[in-house]
């Protein structure tokens, strides 16, 4: 199924990213700065002892500067945890406390309840 941008950026107005990515990683008390969204890591994506991986709430991001990766919320459950980009949407929209869109028709009814 397609989501809307609109329905997207909601999602990212009303989540930090911070809050998405620091369920990753441990932020570093000495570089972060929580007041302002500016927050940095160890990079959850490569192997680090000094923090190199920023995420900034103002702009919705993460980067690292040690191996590259960057992205936005979505991206970063798709890359990190593993999930399909339909996930990583239901998952954000229920953190943010967006409703998913009505239109899943018949598609989240037929998903089996039995134990694989
Ligand atoms: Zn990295």
């Amino acid at each position: 199924m397609r989501f809307s941008d609109q329905f997207l950026d909601e999602i990212r107005q009303r989540l930090p990213i911070t809050q998405v990515v620091g369920e990753h990683v441990m932020w570093d008390k000495r570089k972060s700065q929580p007041g302002k969204g500016d927050m940095w890591a160890c990079c959850p994506f490569h192997g680090e002892k000094s923090p190199s991986f920023h995420a900034d709430d103002r702009r919705g991001i993460y980067h690292c500067f040690g191996c590259g990766v960057s992205g936005d919320h979505f991206r970063f459950l798709i890359e990190k945890a593993g999930m399909s980009f339909p996930e990583a949407v239901e998952k954000l929209a229920g953190m943010a406390g967006v409703p998913m869109p009505s239109a899943t028709s018949g598609r989240k009814s037929a998903r089996p309840s039995a134990r694989a």
